[in-house]
């Protein structure tokens, strides 16, 4: 757009995120840790990626933090943890960012897919329940594992997920990508609540690295030892191979990088907690709750940070004419996710139709994340609001 136009709308620039905002706010103490790591040239397994394992795992209290090269591997080595081959299977919600069923697949093992709960977009506890129900036997004694998602920044029904996954004797593995620092209400973090959590540092993640990362917290000593193993090759010593594992390794030079933005990350989560909350007061005041649906804290316990925003997420039935609409204004926007698992090329083979799982398909049509990044400024937010009532032609 060019001065003219922006005059004439009065129009603004709100981007889905802004990580030049971010970076222009800790560019000195970045710089240094990562000259740091220049100057040491340890650039695989060097002690900053050992510092960072103890502050993450310190961070979500669990004993045990093993970086890995991303989100999509940390969670690709802790179903190899399990053992998890051909023919195996593993609970997933059907809709999440592609790689939860992704590493399933990749194992050759079949994603067994559940839908979500409307309120939170996270896999349903009695969709889980009724699933088990209507699997064979047969099929039952090959379920390796659940991986629930706690989406967008607010965990899943952890309750009465473990209260299943107890009763069925399966293991649960948190996929935490979206939510490093989520408090479920019983005071412990996401991620410590199954056996194995998976995180992410994708550099749009509230703790995101200078390219791609990951990690998995684990209490569990064994686990934890055949994941640091799983990600080297399982070498030990090296070049002694006990198992086949992957170059899941960490980067020196993200763990230095991740180590400063940890310190922010607390102050981080509350600037996207009080943006959500204005969003709440500004759609409010614009007439626009009931027209578009805000996001929902599902378990709101006082004192306890339920949700991280990593994503602010409204839903509309018109949401494609809302984000062109909002894109011509110059608002970022993104679709997370448009296709639910079941309905993606790739897992054709797995047989699912159409309005099988009703809510993820909903979700995929009806979703629109907003700006929530920390560096948001209130009148970035009213902008958008306004913007938003304008397409309603309320307010
Ligand atoms: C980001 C993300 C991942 C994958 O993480 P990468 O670091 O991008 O590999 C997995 N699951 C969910 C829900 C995510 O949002």
């Amino acid at each position: 757009m060019n001065t003219d136009e922006a005059e004439r709308d009065n129009s603004m620039n709100v981007p889905l995120l802004d990580l030049k905002a971010q970076y222009a706010t800790i560019r000195d103490e970045m710089r240094e840790a990562v000259d740091r790591v220049l100057e040491a040239q340890q650039f695989i397994m060097g002690p900053e990626v050992a510092a960072l394992e103890k502050a993450v795992a310190d961070y979500v209290g669990a004993r045990h933090g093993i970086g890995m090269s991303s989100g999509t591997d940390a969670l690709l080595a802790t179903l190899m943890a399990y053992d998890v081959g051909p023919g195996d299977r593993v609970i997933a919600p059907a809709y999440s960012f592609f790689a939860t069923a992704g590493v399933i697949a990749r194992l050759h093992a079949v994603p067994v897919l559940v839908d979500i709960d409307a309120a939170s977009y996270n896999l349903s506890p009695s969709s889980l329940e009724q699933l088990w129900g209507r699997l064979d036997r047969s099929v039952q004694q090959r379920v390796k594992a659940i991986v629930p998602v706690h989406l967008y920044g607010q965990c899943a029904d952890m309750a009465r997920i473990l209260e299943v996954a107890d009763r069925i004797g399966v293991p649960v593995i948190e996929d935490a990508a979206q939510s490093i620092g989520t408090i479920y209400r019983d005071g412990r973090f996401a991620g410590t609540l199954g056996t194995m959590g998976c995180f992410s540092f994708f550099p749009s993640k509230n703790l995101g690295g200078i390219g791609d990362g990951g990690m998995v917290v684990t209490s569990d000593d064994g686990l934890a030892e055949r994941l640091r193993l799983l990600r080297n090759h399982g070498a030990q010593p090296k070049y002694y191979h006990k198992i086949v594992g992957g170059n899941f390794r960490l980067d020196t030079i993200q763990a230095a990088a991740l180590l400063v933005k940890l310190r922010h990350l607390d102050a981080w989560h509350e600037a996207r907690q009080k943006h959500a909350d204005l969003y709440r007061d500004l759609f409010r005041q614009a007439g626009l709750v009931g027209t578009v649906g805000l996001p929902e804290v599902v378990d709101p316990t006082p004192g306890v940070r339920s949700h991280i925003y990593n994503q602010f997420v409204i839903r509309t039935p018109n949401r494609d004419a809302l984000r062109e609409f909002l894109t011509a204004q110059g608002i970022g926007t993104e679709i997370y996710y448009p296709v639910p698992f079941h309905l993606q090329e790739c897992f054709g083979d797995l047989g699912h139709k159409a309005g099988e799982f009703p809510e993820s398909e909903r979700a995929a049509h009806e979703t629109l994340a907003l700006p929530v990044y920390p560096e948001l400024m209130p009148e970035q937010q009213a902008y958008v609001v306004e913007r938003v009532a304008a397409f309603h032609k309320v307010g």
